[in-house]
């Protein structure tokens, strides 16, 4: 089965919409305000956020986000952080 253009294009419509989508949502984490709770990683829908083995000031292993798994920009991490560590941003 070969690839006719139409496929092609449609692929590069697909794949420049999903980069223009991820470019638009940013989630920023205060590493300083993580404890590692990990309340935002079961929360999220995408799955776009797990415990880094990175350590703050305060020695908790804080979150890490990857735009990998698709984040959609919900926000449902930021609303469950108790220490309002994660602002989500849409441009
Ligand atoms: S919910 Fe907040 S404090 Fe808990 S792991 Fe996520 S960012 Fe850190
Ligand atoms: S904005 Fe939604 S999809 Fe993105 S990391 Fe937060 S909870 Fe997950």
């Amino acid at each position: 089965m070969g690839i006719t253009l139409f496929g092609l294009y449609a692929f590069a419509v697909g794949y420049s919409r999903a980069k223009v989508k991820e470019q638009m949502i940013t989630v920023k984490i205060d590493d300083e305000r993580c404890k590692g709770c990990s309340l935002c990683v079961e929360f999220c829908p995408k799955g776009s956020l797990s415990i880094s083995d990175r350590l703050n000031m305060k020695g908790y292993f804080v979150v890490s986000f990857s735009h990998e798994k698709g984040c959609t920009g919900c926000a449902t991490c930021a609303l469950v952080c108790p220490d309002v560590a994660i602002e989500v941003f849409k441009n």
